[in-house]
């Protein structure tokens, strides 16, 4: 059972505190006070962990400072809308807000590899009037005689460069626990230029571990992959670990998955789960067209393939926008193929924002 409290009341205030009472009646459950910030009010929700079935809704629904009471399954019980019953409430960072109703496009580097091409691709998205971009300075690669990336020496003038371009947040894969203390040291270091949302791939969709990491810290948002290989229900659960921890601020990313049956697409694209995530979820959903598609084919409308699942991924409610771009795709260290150049970036952006406000007329006649 979940009992949402007004907005804004404190974690340790008289309302806990009156909720707290009545469920000390009940000794088969046990309170859990989760106090988060959403984009536009403070939320504190009391959770009962255990057999709740005896414990009945009324005596909470009497309290005033109750808003809902909601039974749920335990099947993501933090990141789960348990049948439409609970709102997404989204969250705010670095000045922008993020949730199921918002969208920003994150267009970047797959990953860092030269200062000079950190720095056209953020003087590019400052042109555009983009704030958001990705850039990987971990990277996973499948053959260890691929670039790797290069790591936390790159973290000094990726983000110096970001103040500089005025990026508020970069979206930086992690593939371990310590990487979070190197982002954490070169950001300070450098005077907290801008924010970083830390994104779990594909590969580490099911690495518990890193998961829980990634959620005892609550200074930056998390960006979860779902796992190539496995179901939609076992990268919801995977990415409850997260919330799981204490950390609600989540976005869901599609990037496809692996399947002959997508070729000749890298993977296959998933993109008709975002309104399914969004459903199930309370949680704000992104698309990846670049690792999706993997390719910049060209289709004979003469727009890009990852131009055309971007669309598809919006029109269908997308939340965030996660795509490779390089000043010279030919010659990038990583993923070059699906990269789009920076010319493209202006109608790429503006093409976007078209197919919101489409998306953005027709639910408001919902
Ligand atoms: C990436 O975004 O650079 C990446 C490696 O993606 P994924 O984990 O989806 O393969
Ligand atoms: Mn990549």
């Amino acid at each position: 059972m979940i009992i949402i409290l007004t907005p804004d009341v404190a974690e340790d205030g008289a309302e806990v505190a009156a909720v707290l009472s009545i469920v000390a009646r009940f000794p088969a459950v046990t309170p859990k006070v989760h106090a988060y910030r959403g984009a536009e009010h403070g939320v504190v929700e009391v959770h009962l962990v255990g057999d709740d079935k005896s414990v009945p809704e009324e005596p909470f629904r009497q309290l005033p400072c109750v808003v809902q009471v909601v039974r749920v399954s335990e099947k993501y019980r933090l990141i789960g809308r348990h049948g439409a019953r609970i709102d997404a409430i989204g969250f705010e960072y670095r000045g922008l807000r993020f949730g199921q109703d918002t969208l920003h496009l994150f267009p970047g580097l797959c990953a860092v590899d030269t200062r000079e091409n950190v720095d056209k691709m953020f003087a590019a998205l400052a042109r555009a009037k983009i704030k958001t971009t990705r850039a990987g300075a971990y990277k996973p690669r499948t053959s260890p005689y691929d670039f790797q990336g290069l790591g936390a020496e790159c973290l000094p003038w990726v983000f110096e460069s970001a103040g500089r371009h005025g990026i508020e947040i970069i979206a930086m894969e992690i593939l371990r626990e310590k990487n979070i203390d190197e982002i954490v040291g070169a950001l300070r270091k450098a005077g907290n230029p801008c924010g970083v949302f830390l994104q779990i791939g594909t590969r580490n969709a099911q690495n518990f571990e890193l998961l829980r990491y990634a959620g005892q810290q609550k200074e930056f948002p998390v960006l979860y992959k779902r796992g190539m290989g496995i179901t939609i229900e076992e990268s919801l659960n995977a990415c409850e670990y997260i919330a799981s921890e204490g950390n609600r601020n989540i976005m869901f990313c599609l990037r496809g998955v692996k399947s002959h049956l997508g070729e000749p697409h890298r993977n296959f694209v998933d993109f008709a789960h975002v309104p399914v995530v969004k459903r199930l979820t309370r949680l704000g959903v992104c698309i990846d067209p670049s690792h999706s598609t993997g390719r910049r084919a060209v289709a004979p409308d003469g727009l890009t393939e990852i131009h055309h699942v971007t669309a598809q991924g919006i029109i269908a409610g997308a939340n965030m926008v996660l795509v490779d771009f390089h000043p010279a795709p030919g010659a990038a260290l990583c993923d070059g193929p699906q990269a789009l150049t920076l010319e493209e970036l202006p109608a790429f952006a503006e093409d976007a924002m078209k197919v919101r406000a489409c998306y953005e007329s027709r639910v408001a006649k919902t």
